[in-house]
């Protein structure tokens, strides 16, 4: 098939803010040289944002080291106001805690809404003179005749039915060049998978592990106490999860009587019956939070999940033609539970290394390595080395779990071993007692709403004739191993209900997939006991719709 090829100076893979940061400071910089340079992003969403999804409390740091006008560039910010609670929770009670950890606190951080953030550096980014193109997703990396150096990407072909063949509207996808192309695809990206095994860019690094999130935006009567309450962003820990599954709750206050609200659950839960989806709802109902948000309503919801493994888990960050920025390199902060100042820096980090590799020659490993160096130079890491162990701390059961805190707490992050073993995601599920507990009651349709209305909350739409992008290499072991072992996981891990057991005519049991109720959460991949699960790119321009979670 003959593909239509553009050529760019530097290619993004992913509008998300490393990447959108990245761009906007590159072009800044070569503007500043007064350097011509051709720079694209791609997104697999319908428009810039609408995949973006998170808590959101934003460290302006990075912001303002790129664009210190960034108010008068009218940034979308919900709450300059922030102070912090923390609550430890029990089934009907809570308990403030008295003192907020330094790193818990968010004096000088704004609640946003990442959809809206990430849509509003798009916009400055096209300014600059960025090809933002929204609706293409990149499904393949491009090498050269070595197939050791990234020389770009192809984008998917549209227009292709659920058999595999063209329909009357295919186009094939296009072959985007680049002498350095940045890999920004959020957590657990598939082209990162892909270039990650070929290229070895785990080897040596301890496993990527991920948390993953349901959040909705809430809009609240005005005369909710909340609005007037002190407190603007509370936390919690305890229930639903208890103290042996890793995450917890939040809520942020945002403009025009709405919160953000959701739970954060560790993938390496081991309780095979636990339904991160119906946790969130036993959060909801808990008295703390129903009664900040009765009254209210869902005004979106959705779902993401979130590169937790830290320092010890970044992988090589630069090779042959390509660099890899913020979730995809793995460089949340989960101690301060926030990432969008770090995947920025990150972004900010590559273009510089970039455009001086490009004055050097064409983009050779050997001259973007000093993306490295200048990461390790710079505040990002001395905030995720301080945080090395921390999230191996929070991974601890039982008494071990404080000791570990409180030694990496005192120790400022070495703790009694360094560095401390990561749990991997997948292999963390034992087999036990094989009865989900009965479902969440009393759903309104409205302040508490099923997996499938959230689904239509989030404004996740695909084109229904498409091959699956859900792949499952060995379909039986579904209905055999995976059934018998765990009673089936991926129906209760999955927030979008894309996975169902049914059963045949002869009683056995037959998995069932909706694949265009995905929501790009990645959830599916992770925690797949089996590894059987492969997520791969619908067409361009499918999934969520977020435009204010
Ligand atoms: Fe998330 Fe996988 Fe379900 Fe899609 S199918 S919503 S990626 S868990």
């Amino acid at each position: 098939m003959q593909r239509e090829q553009l050529e760019f100076d530097v290619l993004f893979v992913g509008a998300g803010p490393a990447n959108l940061a990245g761009a906007i400071h590159l072009k800044k910089l070569a503007q500043q040289k007064g350097q011509e340079i051709e720079v694209a992003i791609i997104e697999k969403a319908a428009s810039v944002g609408a995949h973006s999804l998170s808590g959101a409390v934003l460290d302006p740091r990075a912001l303002r080291e790129l664009m210190p006008d960034f108010r008068e560039k009218g940034c979308p910010i919900e709450e300059t106001d922030l102070r912090d609670a923390v609550f430890y929770l029990t089934a009907e009670r809570q308990v403030r805690l008295p003192y907020v950890p330094p790193y818990m606190h968010n004096e000088g951080c704004f609640v946003i809404s990442l959809s809206k953030f990430c849509a509003w550096l798009g916009t400055i980014a096209e300014e600059l003179g960025v090809n933002v193109f929204p609706g293409f997703a990149g499904v393949e990396a491009l090498y050269d005749e070595s197939g050791r150096r990234v020389t770009g990407v192809r984008t998917g072909d549209k227009g292709v039915n659920k058999e595999g063949k063209r329909k009357s509207n295919f186009e094939p996808g296009v072959d985007l060049l680049a002498k350095v192309t940045v890999f920004g695809e959020g957590p657990k990206g598939s082209l990162i998978r892909e270039v990650g095994k070929r290229l070895g860019l785990f080897d040596g690094q301890m496993p990527q592990v991920f948390e993953t999130a349901v959040k909705e935006v809430i809009e609240i009567p005005a005369a909710s106490r909340f609005l007037s309450s002190p407190y603007t962003v509370l936390h919690t820990f305890g229930y639903p999860l208890g103290l042996n599954t890793k995450g917890g709750g939040f809520l942020y206050r945002m403009k025009e009587n709405r919160v953000s609200l959701g739970l954060v659950v560790g993938l390496d839960y081991e309780d095979a019956m636990l339904e991160p989806y119906q946790a969130f709802l036993r959060f909801k109902k808990h008295p703390l939070i129903a009664d900040i948000i009765r009254g209210g309503k869902v005004l979106q919801q959705g779902a993401k999940t979130l590169a937790a493994g830290g320092w010890y888990t970044m992988p090589r960050l630069a090779v042959d033609g390509a660099v890899f920025v913020g979730d995809s390199a793995s460089l949340l902060n989960v101690q301060r539970l926030k990432g969008i100042h770090t995947a920025m820096k990150s972004g900010m980090l590559a273009a510089e290394a970039i455009l001086a590799a490009l004055a050097r020659g064409d983009g050779r490993a050997a001259d973007l390595e000093s993306y490295r160096a200048r990461l390790d130079g710079s505040w990002i890491q001395s905030e995720l080395y301080a945080a090395r162990n921390f999230g191996q701390a929070l991974s601890r059961r039982g008494l071990a779990k404080f000791v570990a805190l409180g030694a990496q707490f005192v120790s400022g992050g070495r703790g009694l071993v360094d560095p401390m073993k990561i749990r991997d995601d997948a292999g963390s599920l034992t087999p036990g007692h094989l009865a989900p507990s009965a479902p969440v009651a009393d759903l309104d349709g409205r302040l508490y709403v099923d997996k499938l209305t959230g689904v239509y909350l989030s404004g996740t739409q695909h084109e229904e004739d498409q091959p699956c992008h859900l792949l499952i290499p060995d379909p039986n072991l579904c209905v055999t191993r995976c059934w018998n072992t765990f009673r089936s996981p991926c129906t209760r891990f999955c927030p979008g209900q894309v996975y169902e057991m049914d059963t045949t005519e002869k009683g056995a049991p037959r998995l069932k997939l909706n694949p265009s109720n995905c929501l790009h959460c990645k959830t599916c991949e992770i925690k797949d006991p089996f590894k059987n699960i492969i997520w791969t790119c619908p067409e361009g321009g499918g999934g969520p719709g977020y435009s204010i979670v």
